[in-house]
């Protein structure tokens, strides 16, 4: 291309194109990456009438961890100096941001899978007559039971899976130690997951203590309540072992009050606050979350429309898990239409978890979609700027310029695929970084 053309050419797109627009004030800059022609860019910068940025025509330059630049192949030649870069041709793919996954149990001990398969066709009562243990409780058992390197083994072999499908950020709760020796245990073994990120491929990971997430049966409620204010909150503040606390209120777990009395504590002590709120009765949850405006509300099954509306005033992002709802049968299903209707921002996440075993987002998307009436954009967005909002983490979740270089290539020729391919791994690679974590065997 001439000169005179191409000058013509970046002014048009400088001007009209492709957001965001970026100028380079230094032309000599070297990507460390190029990612070149890709059938279709799903940036999940919203445009008019394009929740997600899809783009036609345009490559991706990355810088180190950061995103660098999405433009036309030929203005990025124009900008950057390409000449000691790699050139990866994505031609017939698709490229999108690494999902992030903002609820998850993903450490745990041993397997409920006995439990799950005994209650395809029983009741939970005969399965407990059965004598086959079941629930939160269950879990704390072997979760206490297993050591902290059996721990950190068994989560990272379920990280890495979900990062080959995908997911470059994952939330990780404790919540089935529920003492103070293994709420610890649970977080240092998140702790250790995040350093492990660094030399092995793994999602990026985000610590959250939920040691209000059941009573042990050892202790009164009310004793294990100033405990967690009184011991474990301390603690986990001291040893910085997690950004978020959370608290799981419902018929037979925490109380309103209680739940206000862990939160309040928390927030004084510095840390995000999300919360499980209406997952099986409407105790208030929702309404202390937008009083508070705690970061994210969470399953919000019993939430009436008049609730939604104050969390979409406080902006607290409503985190909705459709692969729970299947995996429990759960009588009453989130009503994500009347969510939107008032106005909320949403995410979507798998809730991994001894009671629910789900590592992939396009799973949950295609859920999302089909039984819960996302589009396919909604979906999408959820899986992505919808997570990191959930976790306040402004870094990522869309492709622009200065965010983290967390991508995924799908062997797909079109967006729509992801959702209409039920249960399939379209994923052909990830990058963690602007690092290439996982690429797939042909
Ligand atoms: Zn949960």
């Amino acid at each position: 291309m001439c000169e005179k053309i191409m000058k013509s050419y970046l002014r048009h797109y400088n001007r009209t194109q492709y957001p965001p627009i970026f100028f380079n004030p230094f032309p000599m800059i070297q990507p460390t990456l190029l990612l070149k022609d890709p059938t279709e860019t799903l940036t999940c910068v919203p445009g008019p009438n394009d929740l997600i940025g899809r783009l036609r025509g345009v490559s991706v330059a990355v810088q180190g961890a950061h995103l660098l630049d999405v433009a036309p192949y030929p203005v990025l030649a124009e900008r950057y100096d390409l000449s000691q870069t790699p050139i990866l041709d994505v031609r017939g793919k698709v490229l999108a941001p690494g999902f992030v996954d903002s609820h998850t149990h993903v450490v745990f001990g041993g397997s409920r899978v006995q439990e799950y398969a005994a209650k395809m066709t029983r009741t939970p009562a005969e399965v407990r007559a059965l004598g086959i243990p079941t629930g939160i409780t269950a879990s704390m058992s072997m979760t206490r039971a297993a050591t902290e390197d059996e721990l950190v083994a068994s989560a990272a072999a379920r990280l890495h899976r979900m990062l080959r499908a995908g997911t470059t950020t994952v939330e990780s709760k404790s919540g089935y130690g529920l003492s103070l020796e293994h709420e610890l245990k649970m977080l240092r073994v998140n702790q250790r997951l995040v350093v492990a990120h660094d030399s092995a491929p793994l999602p990026s990971l985000i610590s959250t203590f939920l040691g209000a997430h059941a009573f042990p049966p050892e202790k009164s409620h009310a004793t294990y309540v100033d405990e967690i204010i009184h011991e474990m909150l301390p603690a986990v503040k001291a040893e910085k072992l997690a950004d978020f606390c959370d608290v799981y209120i419902d018929d037979g777990y925490f109380t309103l009050p209680q739940t206000r009395r862990v939160l309040e504590t928390a927030r004084a002590l510095g840390f995000k606050l999300k919360i499980h709120a209406d997952q099986y009765g409407a105790l208030g949850g929702a309404e202390l979350a937008a009083e508070l405006g705690v970061i994210s509300a969470d399953h919000l099954n019993y939430t009436t429309p008049e609730t939604m509306h104050k969390l979409a005033a406080a902006g607290v992002v409503g985190v909705l898990m459709p692969l729970i709802d299947f995996a429990v049968q759960h009588p009453h299903p989130f009503d994500a239409r009347a969510m939107f209707a008032a106005g909320m921002t949403l995410a979507l996440a798998t809730d991994i978890c001894p009671g629910g075993w789900t590592e992939s987002m396009q799973l949950v998307m295609q859920f999302a979609c089909r039984q819960h009436r996302f589009s396919p954009e909604e979906a999408l967005y959820a899986a992505t700027v919808g997570g990191a909002r959930a976790l306040a983490l402004p870094d990522r979740g869309a492709l622009a310029p200065g965010l983290r270089a967390d991508i995924q290539i799908w062997d797909v020729s079109t967006f729509e695929d992801v959702i209409y391919r039920l249960g399939a791994n379209v994923v052909e690679a990830v990058f963690v970084g602007g690092k290439q974590v996982f690429k797939v065997n042909r």
